[in-house]
This record gives C-alpha cells, sequence and structure tokens, in this order.
C-alpha cells in the first residue's frame, strides 16, 4: 500500500496544475488518469488556445512555468466586443504602464510544459494509462485500487476528471446540468491585417465569435460557437466557403485569411454543482463547474481553484491537521462558492442575453454596451475581472508560494 498526502483523479489541465502546486510546498500526491500522455501530448490532440488571466499568469510563475512559456505567449492589449459585426465596438485596453490585460497560449504549449515539470516534481507519483477500479473514502482515509493492482491511500481525494465526472456522480454531488445544443468552431488563421494584440468578442443570437490573438502579429484563433447543426454544417465546408463566411461575421477586420489548424467542434455544456466538496473529497475545476467559453473563464477559474486548495492544504499541513478533514473542505467551499457562483452564472446570462433575436434585443443590448463604454468605474470592474483580480486572491495568484508558518 503506497501512501501520499493527496490523490488526484484527473491529470488534465487542472489535475497536473494542482499536483505541482502540491510539490512546490512539499505535499505529496499520486495524479491517475486512464488517458496516457502520447495521445494528450500529440499536436492535433488539443488545437484551443486559452486566454489566461494576468492573475492566472502569476500563478504559472509562482510554480516555474510562467518563464518557460512567456516567450511563446502573445499578450492582450486591447478587446473589443461589439454585438453584430456592425455594432459600436466596447472597448478594454491596457494602460500604458500597465500589464497585459492577458496572455493567449496554446494549449498544446501549456500540456508540453506541464507534463515537463510534472517529470521533475520530487513530490508527484504519476500513474497515466491507469483508471481507479474502485474508491473506498473511510471515516479515516482515502484508498483506491487502480487497475494494475495497486493499492493507493491519502486523507483526501481532489476530483480533477473534467466536467463529465463519474467519481463527483458516485459521490451524490447534485449537479445543475444543461446541454447548450451549441458546438464552438476552434481553428486558427494567418492574416492580412495585424491584430496588434487585439481580441475581438462578436455577439450574434446564434453565439459568439472570437478572434484571438497569437504569434506573430498575422496570426489568430477562431472559436466560433454556433446551434449544433450549422457548426457541423460550417466545418464541412471547403477552405474558401468557410473563410467566407468568417469574414462575414467578422466584417473582414483581418483582411485576407488562411487556414493554418484544422477546424475542431466542441460540444458546449453548463455544469453547476451544489457543492465542491464531500467527505474526504473535493471538486477541483471543471468537475466542480462546466461554462460556456463565452468570456474565456473556464480553465481561469479552475486555476483559482488550485490556488486556494493548495493554499488551504499547505496551511492545514503546516498545523499538523488531517487534510480531509471536514473544517478543511469547509475553509475551500467557503473561499471558493462566491466567485465559482458569479462566474458560471454571469456567463450563462451572457449567452441568454444575446442569444436573444430581434431589433428591439438588439437596440436594448448596444444601448447597455455602450453605457458601459462611458461609464470608467464599470469598465474597471469589468477589467479587474477579466485579469482575475476581484474577491480575496490565494496568495499563489499574486506570484508567490505560500509562506512557511
Ligand atoms: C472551445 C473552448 C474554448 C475554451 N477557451 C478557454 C479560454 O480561453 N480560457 C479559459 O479560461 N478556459 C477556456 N476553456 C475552458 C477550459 O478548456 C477548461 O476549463 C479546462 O480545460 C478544464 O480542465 P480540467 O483539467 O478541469 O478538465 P479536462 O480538461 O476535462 O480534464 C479532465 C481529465 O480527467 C481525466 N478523467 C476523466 N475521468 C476520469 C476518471 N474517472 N478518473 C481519472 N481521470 C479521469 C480525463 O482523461 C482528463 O485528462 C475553453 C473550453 C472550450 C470547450
Amino acid at each position: 500500500m503506497n501512501s501520499h498526502d493527496i490523490i488526484i483523479l484527473g491529470g488534465g489541465l487542472i489535475g497536473q496544475t494542482m499536483a505541482l502546486a502540491l510539490d512546490k510546498h512539499g505535499l505529496s500526491s499520486v495524479v491517475i488518469d486512464p488517458v496516457d500522455p502520447t495521445t494528450t501530448l500529440t499536436t492535433d490532440f488539443d488545437g484551443r488556445v486559452t486566454a489566461i488571466s494576468s492573475s492566472s499568469w502569476k500563478l504559472f510563475d509562482a510554480l516555474g512555468l510562467g518563464p518557460r512559456m512567456r516567450a511563446e505567449a502573445c499578450p492582450i492589449q486591447r478587446i473589443e466586443v461589439r454585438d453584430g459585426a456592425d455594432g459600436a465596438p466596447l472597448d478594454f485596453q491596457s494602460d500604458q504602464d500597465d500589464d497585459a490585460l492577458g496572455l493567449m497560449l496554446e494549449n498544446r504549449i501549456l500540456r508540453r510544459e506541464l507534463w515537463a515539470l510534472l517529470q521533475q516534481a520530487p513530490h508527484v507519483t504519476r500513474k497515466f494509462g491507469q483508471r481507479a477500479v474502485t474508491l473506498d473514502r473511510g471515516p479515516h482515509r482515502v484508498t483506491a485500487v487502480l487497475e494494475d493492482g495497486s493499492v493507493l491511500t491519502a486523507p483526501l481525494v481532489l476530483v480533477c476528471e473534467g466536467r463529465h465526472s463519474t467519481t463527483r456522480a458516485e459521490a451524490g454531488i447534485a449537479v445543475a446540468a444543461w446541454d447548450y445544443a451549441s458546438m464552438s468552431i476552434v481553428t486558427a488563421m494567418d492574416h492580412e491585417v495585424d491584430h496588434q494584440g487585439t481580441a475581438h468578442q462578436i455577439f450574434y443570437p446564434g453565439g459568439p465569435v472570437a478572434l484571438l490573438p497569437m504569434n506573430p502579429g498575422t496570426r489568430s484563433a477562431l472559436v466560433w460557437s454556433l446551434p449544433e447543426a450549422e457548426a457541423r454544417g460550417m466545418v464541412k465546408l471547403g477552405e474558401r466557403a468557410f473563410l467566407a463566411e468568417v469574414s462575414r461575421v467578422t466584417a473582414g477586420l483581418l483582411g485576407d485569411m488562411k487556414l493554418v489548424a484544422p477546424r475542431a467542434l466542441y460540444p458546449l455544456h453548463f455544469r453547476h454543482t451544489a457543492k465542491m466538496t464531500e467527505t474526504r473529497l473535493a471538486l477541483v475545476g471543471d468537475a466542480g463547474h462546466g461554462i460556456h467559453p463565452i468570456a474565456g473563464q473556464g480553465f481561469n477559474l479552475g486555476l483559482r481553484d488550485v490556488a486556494a486548495m493548495a493554499e488551504v492544504l499547505v496551511e492545514a499541513a503546516r498545523l499538523g491537521l488531517d487534510l480531509g478533514d471536514a473544517q478543511v473542505l469547509a475553509r475551500y467551499q467557503r473561499w471558493r462558492a462566491a466567485d465559482v457562483m458569479a462566474v458560471t452564472f454571469a456567463c450563462d446570462s451572457l449567452v441568454r442575453l444575446f442569444g436573444v433575436p430581434g431589433k428591439a434585443a438588439r437596440a436594448v443590448r448596444r444601448m447597455g454596451l455602450g453605457m458601459v463604454q462611458r461609464a470608467k468605474p464599470l469598465k474597471d470592474l469589468f477589467m479587474s475581472e477579466a485579469r482575475g483580480e476581484s474577491g480575496a486572491l490565494p496568495v499563489m495568484l499574486k506570484g508567490d508560494l505560500v509562506e512557511p508558518a
């Protein structure tokens, strides 16, 4: 029987970051994931580009990940939001002497560097290509038996299995769940006009279109959400016809375009859990909240879970507490509940607000965008949300490690 401080179920982006955050503070973990990294590290496994908020990047810096990826990430200097391609833009811009609003990072780079650091992490045991066949959460310990017969035990299991988590269901945690009947088309294009670090978000009743800046300045990622049948039809179009559609919905902002990545489809779901903890178990990342990518917040929200959970556990360990104790988990639940609820429902409301068709609805939305454009305090509030800097921040989101007691 192998004993660890924490068992982590799910070694996706969040599970691996969680393990690294614990490792940095000397806490041991074992990460279990049925998918082998030879699959997830291939370049065509995950073609997405993620908007990383500036506070999330500080967590990467604290973990030693940031400096390894900074040169390959593209800073977002400005965000323009429109209701339809002909709507007046609401823009958010970083001050001259200020940091960028965030960074665009290709998921394949993040996966590559996370995996490289995980190999060197002295307190992380990797059990990839393995599944827990049983998970017993007793009053004092959690015990997992894997397919290869190994028996692992820890005082706490962190569930990072993504939005379709089976362990969450087995633990009986209630989930509000619906599908948006929409899919995001994800790809990347080279284009004629330099993006100058601007991210564009254009809303349509069928779903938003996002153009996200990449390196070099003549490359952008596209995330275009559409009703399922339309999205499926759109990816079947030839490249020329597809790009003509992209040009139409983005009012030709980027000039002539050429596809530089395959078109991938992602179904969109909503998942909100009634609570994030159960006996000797806590949900981290998408397992606790699956949201629409409308505002590029899902992963950032999960990183805030990671930073809060790591801080709670490190402080509990230093006080000699049982890491799976109900009081320890209650602190995590209290810390994360409001932020998760606010972001989850704000994203869902945005989808609904911009999904209302018709001229009257559009006029009201455009008036709202115009009001925010003119109200500096409101704009500052949205900017601080986009940067992930609102609320009580765990120390790792300020770029530091948890101080010794
Ligand atoms: C189109 C699109 C664009 C997005 N853009 C952004 C963005 O710009 N910014 C942003 O912040 N977020 C964005 N997101 C959200 C972001 O991608 C997710 O929040 C993030 O990937 C969640 O990571 P995760 O590790 O929690 O879950 P997942 O990535 O789903 O990983 C779960 C892992 O758990 C494993 N697993 C599953 N079941 C088990 C089990 N029973 N036992 C053990 N392991 C298991 C899986 O193999 C997988 O490795 C976007 C999402 C989409 C769909």
